[in-house]
C-alpha cells in the first residue's frame, strides 16, 4: 500500500482521453486533485466532472508557452501549488518516411518532446515548492526499444524524451523532485483506436499477455512513480507492456 496522495496537487496533460485519463483517474482515486489539460475545453471539463475529488480542467496546447504558463499559475491557484506533473499530451501519426513531410515531422517533435520540455519548465517553480516534487513523463517503447513503421518522427520524440530526462533529473535533484518515465507498449486507447482493427489485433498477438494494456495498468505505474516510496528513485524507467519487448521472434509467443 503506497502514502496516500490525498491533499497532492497532480497535473496530468493529455488528459481528457486514453492514457492521460486514466493516469488522472488513479491519481483522483488515490486522494490527489487533479488539473486535466487538453486543448477541448469540452473533453477536459466533462473528464475533470467525472473524475470529481476537486478535479479541474483547464484548455491548453502543450506546444504553446504561454498556455504552459497559464496552466502551471492555474494549477496552483486552484489547487495550492503543484506537486507531481505528469507529461503525457502526444500525438501518433502514421506516415512512411519517404511521404513524410517536414511540417508532419515538425508537428510530432512540437507536441510530444518540446511539448513535454515546455510542460516541465513551466511547473518547475511549483515543483520546486513542494517537499517531494515529481515528474512522470510518458514515453514508449517505440523509439526507445522498438521501431514500427510509419513512426520514425514519433519514435524520435520518445526517444528524445528519455535523453531530456535523464539530464534534467540530474539538474533537478538539488530540489529532491525526481523525473521519471513510463514506457507503454500497446494500450487502448481512443488514439490507438484509430490506428484500426487489424492493428489492434496483430498487435494482441504479439503480446505474450495476450491483450492490450488498459489505460490504468499506465496509470499504477506513474502513480508509484510519484509515491513517497519511489522518492530515491530518478532518471529511471518502467515498461508496461504486457511483456511486448521480449519475445525474439514468433516462435517464442508459440
Ligand atoms: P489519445 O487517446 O489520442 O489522447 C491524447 C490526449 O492528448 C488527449 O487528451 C488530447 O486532447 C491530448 N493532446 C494531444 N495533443 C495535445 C496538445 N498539443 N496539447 C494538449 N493536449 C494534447 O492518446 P493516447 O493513446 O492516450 O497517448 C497518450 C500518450 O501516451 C502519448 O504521449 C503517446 O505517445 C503515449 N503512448 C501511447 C501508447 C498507446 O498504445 N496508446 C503507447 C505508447 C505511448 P486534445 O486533442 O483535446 O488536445
Amino acid at each position: 500500500m503506497l502514502t496516500s496522495m490525498t491533499g497532492k496537487s497532480v497535473v496530468v496533460t493529455g488528459a481528457s482521453k486514453g492514457i492521460g485519463r486514466g493516469i488522472a483517474q488513479v491519481f483522483a482515486s488515490k486522494g490527489a486533485r487533479v488539473l486535466v489539460v487538453s486543448r477541448n475545453a469540452e473533453e477536459g471539463a466533462s473528464c475533470a466532472a467525472e473524475l470529481g475529488n476537486g478535479a479541474s480542467s483547464f484548455a491548453a496546447d502543450v506546444t504553446n508557452w504561454d498556455d504552459m504558463e497559464r496552466m502551471s499559475r492555474s494549477a496552483a491557484d486552484r489547487h495550492g501549488g503543484i506537486d507531481v506533473l505528469c507529461a503525457n499530451a502526444g500525438i501518433f501519426p502514421q506516415i512512411g518516411i519517404e511521404d513524410m513531410s517536414v511540417g508532419q515531422w515538425d508537428e510530432v517533435l512540437a507536441t510530444n518532446l518540446k511539448g513535454t520540455f515546455l510542460s516541465v519548465k513551466a511547473c518547475l517553480p511549483y515543483l520546486k515548492r513542494s517537499q517531494s516534487g515529481r515528474i512522470v513523463i510518458t514515453s514508449s517503447i517505440t523509439g526507445p526499444i522498438t521501431g514500427f513503421p510509419g513512426w520514425a518522427h514519433y519514435g524520435a520524440s520518445k526517444a528524445g524524451q528519455l535523453g531530456f530526462l535523464r539530464t534534467v533529473a540530474i539538474e533537478l535533484a538539488k530540489y529532491r523532485i525526481t523525473v521519471n518515465a513510463v514506457m507503454p507498449g500497446n494500450i487502448a486507447t481512443e488514439g490507438l483506436g484509430d490506428l484500426g482493427e487489424d492493428y489492434e489485433r496483430g498487435m494482441a498477438a504479439s503480446i505474450p499477455l495476450k491483450r492490450l494494456g488498459r489505460v490504468v495498468d499506465v496509470g499504477y505505474a506513474a502513480l508509484f512513480l510519484a509515491s513517497e516510496e519511489a522518492g530515491y528513485i530518478t532518471g529511471q524507467t518502467i515498461v508496461v507492456d504486457g511483456g511486448q519487448i521480449l519475445p525474439e521472434s514468433l516462435e517464442a509467443l508459440a
